[in-house]
This record gives C-alpha cells, structure tokens and sequence, in this order.
C-alpha cells in the first residue's frame, strides 16, 4: 500500500486516483476548482466516465480516497504525487506550462521528507528539468525528492478500462530508487513496462499521440480521393488496415480527432521539433487535413440543401467521441457554429454532453438542445450524425424518416449501412463513399 497524492483531478487525475484506490492504495486527490471540488468531497464525479461514478463511491466510502484543495495536505500525507494538471496550447501552439509551474512551487514549499514527483501530465520533452529546476529553487529542503515521468495513455470514454489493462506503461526516472518504487506501484499490471530515461518517456507519449492523429488524417486524406473516384473508404481502410504493420485501428475516416489532447499534442510537437531546430512538416500536414474535416461536410451539407438559412437540422452527438461528457475540441462546435453562422435552425442532442456544450454554446429562438435523438429530428429538413454513439446506430430509421420534414441524412462518421439507409428512401451522404454522395436529382 503506498500514500499517494494526485493533484488535479480531471479526466487524468480523477481516473488515476480512483485507480490507485481501487488497487489498495491511499490516495488524496488535491483539487483547486471549487465546483468540482464539492462534487467529489460527496463522493461524485464531476464529468461522465464508464464505471466512474460506481468505483469512486465505493473507495470513498471505505476510505481510501479523499479529496481536499490543498497541496500542502497532499504533499505532507503522501510519498508519491502525481501532476495531473491541464497543459493546455497556448495561442501559438506550444503547451501552457503554468499549471505545472504552480504546482512544482507549491509542492516545493510543503515538502516534509524524500518524495517521489511524477509528472503524468502531457508535457514537452525536458519539462522535468524545469520542475525540478523549480523546486530546488523554492524549496528550503535540497534534494529531498525526485523526479520521475509516468505519461498517462488512457482514452476518455474508456478510461478506466485503460488504467487498468493499459497496452502498456512507460516509466521515465533517474535512479534505481524512482524506478523501484514505480515498478512496485504498478507489480499487478499484465502488460510491458517500458523503463527509460525521462526525456524518452516525455517523447513517448507526444509521439504516440502525433502518430495516432497522423494515421486518422491520413485515412481523411485517402476519404477523399474515395470520394472523388467512387472508391469506398470503408473497404479500403479495412483492406490497408488487416496490415499488421499498419493495424485496423484509427483508420477511421470523418470528422477528424477532436477533444483535449490530439489537437493541442500534435501542435505541441510541432513546436518542439521547432525549438530544437527540426521542421515536423508531417505534423503541421496531419493538423491542416484535420482542420479541413468541417468543409468536406460543409460541402455535403450545401450540397444537400442549397442554403442553410432559416432550414431545421438535426444535430445528433456533441461529445468529441462517444461514451464522454467532453467537448473541448469537439468537431461539434465548429459544426454547430459555422451552421449558425449560414443561419440554420438547429435542434442538437448528445446523450450525456449537453451540460458542457451548453456552457460553451447558449440556446436562442434558433438552436435548442433535446432530449432524444428522435426529437432532433421532428420537422428536420436534414440530419447530420457528428458523433458516432452506439444509441446512433440502433435508431429506428423508419421512425427517423416519418417525423423527418424532408429524408436526408449527412452522416460524418459513416455509422450507417448505405444501401439500408438509401432503400429506405433517405438521400444518404457520408465521408469517402463515392457512391453514396450523389443527389436525387
Ligand atoms: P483536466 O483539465 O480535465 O484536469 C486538470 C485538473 O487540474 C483540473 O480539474 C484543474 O482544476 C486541476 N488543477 C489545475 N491546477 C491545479 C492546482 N494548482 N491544484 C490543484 N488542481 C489543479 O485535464 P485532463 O484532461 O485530466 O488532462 C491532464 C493532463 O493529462 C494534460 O496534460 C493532458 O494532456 C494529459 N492527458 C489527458 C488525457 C485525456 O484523455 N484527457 C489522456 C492522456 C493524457
């Protein structure tokens, strides 16, 4: 049983305690934002995760975890702590470093004996230096503690299942010390643990992210050559992906990655190639190919019902992935914005995101949030499916179409069977099959 601390408890931090709880440790989550803090000091989660809200209660109510604002009272209580903290892009791009620049002060100024800090957040290569740099500094007690990175690969939506059967985990530290007490932390995980120096596990973690948005703008690249040849992205994504040195997964095309950490990761390395003189062109390109996402379906949207203006769509999924209440970065947004802007009427639905999205996007006399998919679509002139939820796939088509004003579906996750879909009577258009993009005219 080790004392853990984990300050910041988002999406990171919060499955992370829990995780550790879960497994036998005690751990304190130290968080700074009072809304959330609230929540949690009952007992609950602040944001939707599977299993979240059931392992969370039941650790804190046999004691293992427990939740203050206070980093002094989670350094002092503990011997390992987490940084969990956001790093969010900065204007330019590069990651806003200050929330792990607050911390490693404040940390500092409470050490009470030898800790181990591990950053867990997504960070640049050689942020430890600078931690450590800070900590010393703003310390009164020298080298009484270590560092050590532990990048976090889990996916929201399916978080805990990752923390807990990860593909496997990566372990940057400086000492026999720092790498004992990790391995002993993570002794019942049945996966590779990949032992490294800490500038090749920060590395690590920004690769694997750039890779895996490369591959989804590189399928969007193909979609749409699909598109213009009558070609199936589909099959072709399926064919290329049996691979094995490809692999099946991320070969998905549509509306491109989304959410807090593909778009702000892959700027991020950009930047870092560019600080340390290197040009990551490839990276720039997979940003730009995901950017464009939006017109391809903007494209098929105008294609579809001439003008926009004063017409009732259906927006089905804001969230910028299924089963998560997140929407930073939501591919939604920029839908939902540039539809307002061309003067639709929108009636939007997400099964568990419409309390964010709401905080992000008022509803007015044109764009109201529902509370069923099939009351987005009364009246729609057109239904644009954005995210690709399980509750999507199995909607009653027939249904679908009978309230429907006029049966056009624009679907920018391709979850519908084309043939199915168009047999029913509705005009179909989806992302890189050439076939299904054509008008009824
Ligand atoms: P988040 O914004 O959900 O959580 C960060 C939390 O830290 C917030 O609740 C914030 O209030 C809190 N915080 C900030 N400063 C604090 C302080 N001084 N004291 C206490 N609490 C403080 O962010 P997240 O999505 O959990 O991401 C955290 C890090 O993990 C980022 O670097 C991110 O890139 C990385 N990451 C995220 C994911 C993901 O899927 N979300 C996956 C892997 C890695």
């Amino acid at each position: 049983m080790q004392r853990i601390a984990i300050i910041g408890t988002g999406y990171v931090g919060l499955v992370t305690a829990v995780g550790f709880a879960e497994l036998g440790n005690n751990v304190i989550g130290v968080e700074k934002d009072k809304e959330k803090l609230d929540l949690l000091k009952k007992g609950f989660p602040p944001f939707y995760e599977p299993r979240l809200e059931e392992l969370l209660k039941k650790n804190f109510e046999n004691g293992r975890i427990k939740f203050s604002d206070s980093v002094k009272e989670g350094v002092e209580k503990s011997d390992i702590i987490f940084i969990c903290v956001g790093t969010p892009p900065l204007e330019d791009g590069s990651a806003d470093l200050s929330q792990i620049s607050v911390v490693s002060k404040e940390i500092a100024e409470h050490l009470n004996g030898w800790k181990l800090i591990v950053e867990k957040s997504t960070v640049p290569v050689m942020t430890s230096q600078w931690i450590k740099r800070t900590i010393k500094l703003y310390s009164k007690k020298e080298e009484n503690f270590e560092i050590a990175s532990n990048p976090e690969f889990l996916r929201e939506g399916s978080a805990l299942k990752d923390f807990f059967h990860p593909d496997r985990i990566v372990i940057g530290v400086e000492s026999d010390r720092a790498k004992d007490i990790l391995l002993n932390l993570y002794k019942d995980f049945d996966c590779p643990i990949v032992v490294t120096d800490i500038n090749t596990a920060e590395i690590i973690k920004h690769a694997s992210n750039s890779f895996l948005a490369m591959k989804i703008s590189f399928i969007n690249m193909i979609s749409d050559l699909c598109e213009k040849t009558g070609a199936d992205i589909e099959k072709v994504a399926y064919g290329v992906g049996l691979d094995k040195r490809i692999g099946i997964q991320f070969l998905k095309a549509g509306l491109g990655y989304g959410g807090s950490c593909f778009p702000k990761d892959v700027r991020a390395f950009f930047k870092i190639g560019e600080i340390h003189g290197l040009h990551f062109g490839l990276l720039k390109e997979t940003h730009k190919i995901n950017e464009q996402r939006i017109e391809r379906l903007m494209e098929k949207v105008k294609s579809a019902l001439w003008l926009p203006k004063g017409k009732v769509i259906g927006i089905l999924g804001v969230a910028f992935k299924p089963n998560t209440d997140d929407v930073r970065e939501a591919p939604s947004l920029k839908v939902i914005e540039t539809l307002r802007r061309e003067g639709a009427i929108l009636k939007i639905h997400d099964p568990k995101a419409i309390p964010n999205v709401k905080k992000i996007i008022e509803e007015d006399k044109n764009l109201k949030y529902v509370n069923s998919p099939y009351e987005a679509c009364e009246g729609a002139e057109a239904l644009i499916i954005v995210t690709e939820w399980d509750e999507y796939r199995g909607l009653d088509l027939k249904k679908v179409k009978e309230l429907m004003k006029t049966p056009i579906i624009i679907d920018g996750r391709n979850i519908f069977n084309p043939e199915e879909v168009t047999s029913l009577g509705f005009e179909y258009y989806c992302m890189g099959r050439g076939n299904y993009l054509k008008r009824k005219d």
